[in-house]
């Protein structure tokens, strides 16, 4: 029997429910505490890849992933005018041929993620966690809204910008790796009438995306800037980084000034710099990291909802096979940052791939999109993805108690 027996989440996104069902698979009581009143819904694409394949599986969520797919059919890179010069093979059209790769809305996910879980899981909506106080045999948690409690463990889900390992840790800063560049999405109408597509244009370090999926209202338009160095801009008020955008995609040509003015309308405007977590340490004493929040690879590296699945497992696993607490949270460690490394190295060629930095590279790029079948061969963004996908062998599920 596991000496912990019941266990904080703070967040409700995705490593946060795949948590809370790998804990009550083994006998382990959870709780999750999640700022938002309720999970988050809709939102930009992510892919689930490899090895999280497995682990969807295992959880029986695979075919719901399946079902919820963004549906997307073709992709390409257009120029100023909007004429399409390079067609590349969105993940999802990909996943016919190759079956490890699957890309549906994040909201979708969350809650294919979250629904199982409610029948055992105590979920606290529209709170968070005030401080943490350890003691040898738990965690004194205070709650902005809740009573205070004591838990056996307290597991940081509360992604990129982590509550947890700010109380924990410290401050965000010496954690970043800051990947000289800013990303904002949001939803606009779908006033190309796109179909299941997805069409980019590229500036110089700069792209500017546009895509349709039938599981979302519209269209989401995707902005991507690379700088120099943090100009803290990410911390600034929506209307400062609205200027930003437009700033740094003025005479940027296609859709680009119309979708700029549209995200002034946009419900659900997102922006965010393009940073990884790097932390010595995922754990101290009774707190441990998972997901985003432990070692956020990027939206650069297409990986991170992978990772956040695969680490639930992982952790529960650990919490199930160990008596102490330290023991699991080491083994956990241990087994997880090969996987996360390698996942983590692929974030400046996604970038490079994404945006490159000079006409050329742009150019270049689309020669080698146009070759797509050569593209593996020669070692692309695309194989090194698949690679660090897979870099993790899973263990069998440790047997449930009793
Ligand atoms: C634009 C973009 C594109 C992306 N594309 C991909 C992709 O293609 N493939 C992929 O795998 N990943 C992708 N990602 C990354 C992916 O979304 C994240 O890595 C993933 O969501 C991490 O999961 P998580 O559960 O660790 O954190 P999150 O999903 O961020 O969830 C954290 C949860 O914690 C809650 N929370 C925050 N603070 C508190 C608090 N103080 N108290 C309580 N709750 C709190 C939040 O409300 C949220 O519900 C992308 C990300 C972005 C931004």
């Amino acid at each position: 029997m596991t000496a912990v027996q019941n266990v904080l989440i703070s967040g409700a996104g995705i490593a946060g429910p795949a948590l809370a069902h790998w804990l009550h698979r083994y006998g382990i009581a959870p709780t999750v505490v999640e700022r938002a009143p309720a999970p988050r819904s809709g939102g930009y694409a992510v892919d689930v890849r490899g090895v999280a394949l497995d682990v969807a599986e295992r959880m029986g969520v695979l075919d719901g992933i399946a079902e919820h797919g963004t549906g997307m059919a073709s992709a390409s890179f257009v120029d100023a005018r909007g004429r399409r010069i390079a067609d590349f093979t969105p993940s999802q059209a990909r996943t016919a041929s190759e079956g490890r790769s699957r890309e549906l809305l994040r909201g979708d996910l969350v809650r294919l993620l979250h629904e199982p879980t409610t029948a055992y899981t105590e979920y606290l909506y529209d709170d968070t966690v005030t401080a943490l106080e350890q003691a040898p045999e738990g965690v004194h948690v205070s709650f902005a809204h809740a009573a205070p409690r004591m838990f056996d463990l307290v597991v940081g889900a509360d992604g990129l910008h982590s509550t947890t390992r700010a109380l924990a840790f410290g401050p965000e800063g010496p954690f970043r790796r800051f990947l000289n560049a800013y990303i904002s999405i949001c939803t606009v109408p779908n006033h190309l009438g796109l179909d299941r597509e997805v069409l980019l244009h590229n500036l110089p370090g700069r792209a500017i995306a546009l895509y349709h999926t039938p599981r979302a209202e519209g269209a989401k338009a995707m902005f991507l800037v690379s700088t120099r160095s943090e100009t803290g801009i990410d911390r600034r008020p929506a209307g400062e980084q609205r200027r930003f955008l437009r700033e740094a995609f003025a005479g940027a040509g296609w859709e680009a000034g119309r979708l700029l003015s549209e995200t002034g309308a946009a419900p659900d405007f997102y922006f965010d710099s393009v940073t990884q977590i790097r932390a010595r340490s995922w754990s101290a004493g009774r707190v441990v990291l998972l997901g985003d929040a432990a070692h956020c690879p990027s939206p650069a590296s297409g990986q991170g909802s992978s990772l956040a699945l695969v680490g639930a497992h992982v952790l529960a696993g650990e919490l199930a096979r160990h008596d102490a607490p330290a023991a699991a949270l080491a083994a956990y460690e241990a087994r997880m940052r090969p996987f996360v490394a390698a996942n983590q190295a692929i974030a400046d060629a996604g970038l490079g791939f994404l945006a490159p930095r000079t006409r050329t590279g742009i150019a270049v790029r689309n020669a080698l999109v146009r070759a797509a079948p050569l593209l593996s061969r020669v070692g692309g963004f695309d194989s090194k993805l698949s690679t660090a996908a897979e870099a993790l062998e899973l263990d069998a599920p440790a047997p449930a108690p009793g």
